[in-house]
């Protein structure tokens, strides 16, 4: 037994870095590396995780204190690895890189906030007693109680439609059990029904090869699977999930939004079962503590679940999927700013497993690093749908007439249409017609956006007030609504198309945030429903499969291209491609409609004609010439401060440090005011990596220590987004 636990105490703080030494008294025999410890620190207790354990301590015994307690659970030895290499790479505290890899319920603190459920549970008594006196005469709740006891095994009692008195008769004659246990507890199911296996396309077939030899081999693999919209890459994550299970391993499978895609998470519920746990922050907390513990046990072996899945604790991990790969979800925004994609890479990697990432349009840095399969075609054959560019200039309105004949057209012959729009509520912003005042957000440099309801709210930091009837500035009663949102096209659909049987529904945002189902209330109507219009933000295009679609619209469809952003043109491809996807899927065919003030746009135009491959193409090409990633690693450093000038200042004094070895460096340069702070960026165009990371964290550890600087956060982002 080692004598000495090196400790990372899970402080926020950056500049509290362990690890810490402590004793390891008998007691403590059974600490590993990855144990939960509650450790004294500073005459605090804290919670902290054991890095590393060791025989003997750079410092006298006597100075060093030993645990108070040590949790039941633990983080698993290959994610506290997982977190220090992460804590490394985004430029982030191992601490707060710990704190992703927790079991789930377990808070920085030294108490776990969530804790096995007991229940009582009710279980038919084994075996039967033998009664020899007359056969007990049974009521017909007690034998219903008996029967779905029989047919369905012990159950809490809250889940048996039984009443405590007929419960409590069968248990004094001798036929149920009633014990205190503990239970499960565990997230609501999909709804499909079990499904086969159907017959591999060949293209599938050819997909899913690689991927089989691999595990077959043991060996890590990295592949693509560039696959059009419809094509199966689904059915090939299965089937190498299927592969993975019977080698005895693990799978995680990576999603953007678990609440845009029931559909792949039902798909597995009905091809694997009680094998298949979810993972995602819309989950109760005894759930999610529960779904971690059932892999922890290995009681599930895989997991489904949106970026912070990524981390689950999938044991003998022997596959890897991310689906969706292009899609910017997968990026954390917050410290540690981490990319699941990076993450799944480099799990995959350790754990000798295949990763599999998947899309229709995929980043070009996927093409460039990895080897592709293609799925060139729809499974049935079908051609992707005709893609129409309608040009918006000179005209008013939000709709074009040929998108209007087309919804019309849905309408009279009863089939669906989806529209994308993406920009949320009402109105953009209203300005007074009087003095030129435009409504802005008190802590944001940005519009403030009317809603529905009568509000204007900022969609940056979620500041809503009401909306104004006249001008506090000139008192002008005039105030003008400027664009369109989802909202006000909804509405505007609603009155002209909508009606009994042609129901037009929207989904962004906003309907996200209303309630827990929400957003599954919304696709479920869609999907039962016979006909009607879906409209809504990027949220509509997103990998939903309605065979019955037979329209497709997208509205001012260059305003992805308008951001300040080398990505911009990527985005705009993807999305409008995503939306394609969703059209067209069943015998009916279907058509594409994107209206644009920017008909010849390399994004637009590529995206009309499917041509990923062309578009990718000259992406990269067009990113080695201005030397952007995959040519380059990006780097960007945020300053904010709530006074003025003293966020530019840091950046400079970071700017300044930074000897070339770095990389270039384009600014500093000032950002819009968020949530009442000022900005300011520094972006780096680092050569190496490795070193650039290393020196910055450096610069950045130096600079926040600094008396001037010590209002300022500062925050990096490696591979911003
Ligand atoms: P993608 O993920 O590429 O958009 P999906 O996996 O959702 O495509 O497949 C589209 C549809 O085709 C789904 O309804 C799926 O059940 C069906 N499908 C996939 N593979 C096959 C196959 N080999 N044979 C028959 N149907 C298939
Ligand atoms: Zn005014
Ligand atoms: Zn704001």
């Amino acid at each position: 037994m080692s004598a000495i636990a090196k400790v990372e105490p899970l402080s926020t703080a950056r500049a509290l870095r362990g690890p810490f030494d402590y004793s390891l008294p008998a007691a403590f025999a059974d600490v590993q590396v990855g144990s939960l410890l509650v450790v004294p620190f500073a005459s605090r207790r804290m919670l902290g995780v054991v890095v590393e354990l060791a025989d003997r301590s750079a410092l006298p015994p006597e100075r060093l204190a030993a645990p108070l307690e040590a949790l039941e659970l633990g983080v698993p030895t290959e994610l506290v690895s997982l977190a220090l290499w992460l804590a490394r790479e985004t430029c982030s505290t191992p601490a707060r890189a710990l704190a992703l890899m927790l079991p789930a319920g377990t808070g920085r603190g030294p108490r776990p906030r969530v804790r096995r459920r007991t229940a009582l549970v009710a279980r038919l008594r084994e075996p039967a007693p033998t009664d020899d006196g007359p056969t007990p005469r049974l009521t017909s709740r007690q034998r219903e109680t008996l029967a779905r006891l029989a047919e369905a095994g012990p159950m809490p009692v809250t889940a048996l439609a039984a009443s405590h008195d007929t419960l409590r008769r069968l248990r004094d004659r001798g036929l149920v059990e009633l014990r205190q246990e503990s239970v499960e507890r565990r997230p609501r199911r999909g709804q499909l029904p079990v499904s086969g296996t159907p017959t591999l396309t060949a293209h599938q077939h050819r997909a899913l090869e690689p991927i089989r030899a691999a595990m077959r081999a043991g060996n890590h693999k990295r592949l693509l699977l560039h696959g059009v919209t419809g094509s199966g890459k689904t059915e090939v994550y299965l089937q190498a999930a299927a592969e993975a299970l019977e080698r005895e391993r693990g799978a995680i499978v990576l999603v953007p939004e678990i609440a845009l895609t029931p559909q792949i998470v039902a798909r597995f519920q009905a091809r694997f079962g009680d094998t298949v746990a979810v993972l995602h922050s819309r989950l109760r907390a005894g759930e999610r503590h529960d779904e971690w513990l059932r892999l922890r046990r290995g009681d599930a072996r895989v997991c489904v679940g949106p970026r912070s899945a990524v981390f689950a604790p999938v044991a003998r991990l022997g596959l890897v999927v991310v689906d969706e790969e292009h899609d910017p979800s997968y990026k954390q925004e917050s410290d540690p700013r981490y990319d699941a994609r990076s993450v799944a890479a480099r799990r995959a990697q350790a754990g000798h497993a295949v990763l599999v990432c998947g899309s229709a349009t995929p980043r070009p840095e996927s093409v460039h690093a990895l080897s592709t399969v293609r799925l060139p075609e729809r499974v049935d054959g079908r051609a992707l749908p005709p893609v129409e560019v309608l040009d918006m200039r000179d005209r008013v309105g939000a709709l074009h007439p040929t998108t209007r004949a087309a919804l019309a057209d849905v309408r009279r012959t009863q089939s669906k249409a989806i529209v994308l729009l993406n920009r949320r509520g009402w109105s953009n912003f209203l300005t007074c017609r009087g003095c030129g005042k435009a409504w802005c957000c008190p802590h944001c440099d940005v519009t403030l956006v009317l809603h529905r309801d009568g509000s204007i709210a900022c969609h940056h930091c979620g500041h809503r007030q009401r909306a104004p009837s006249s001008c506090d500035a000139c008192g002008s009663l005039a105030v003008a609504r400027h664009g369109a949102g989802t909202e006000r096209l909804e509405h505007e659909l609603g009155e002209a198309l909508g009606g009994e049987g042609f129901p037009v529904l929207r989904l962004d945002a906003d309907v996200l945030a209303s309630g827990a189902t929400a957003v599954d209330d919304v696709l479920e109507h869609f999907s039962a429903a016979d006909a009607g219009v879906l409209v809504g933000t990027q949220m509509v295009a997103k990998g939903h499969d309605f065979p019955d679609v037979t329209l497709g619209v997208i509205l001012d469809a260059d305003a992805t291209l308008r951001f300040p952003d080398f990505r911009a043109e990527e985005r705009t491809f993807s999305l409008v491609t995503q939306l394609a996807g969703r059209a067209g899927r069943g015998p009916a065919g279907g058509v594409v409609l994107v209206q644009t003030l920017a008909p010849d746009a390399r994004a637009i135009t590529h995206a009309a004609r499917h041509d990923a491959n062309g578009f990718i193409a000259g992406e990269l090409e067009r990113r080695a010439a201005l030397r952007y990633p995959p040519f380059a690693e990006l780097i960007r450093v945020v300053c904010a401060s709530p006074a003025v000038g003293s966020a530019i200042a840091a950046a400079a004094a970071i700017a300044e440090r930074l000897d070339s070895e770095a990389g270039a460096l384009l600014g500093p340069a000032p950002l819009f005011r968020l949530r009442g702070r000022e900005r300011a960026q520094l972006l780096i165009k680092a050569h190496d990596r490795d070193v650039a990371v290393r020196t910055l964290g450096e610069v950045v550890d130096a600079v926040a220590r600094e008396r001037t600087h010590r209002a300022v956060s500062i925050a990096v982002d490696v591979d911003p987004q």
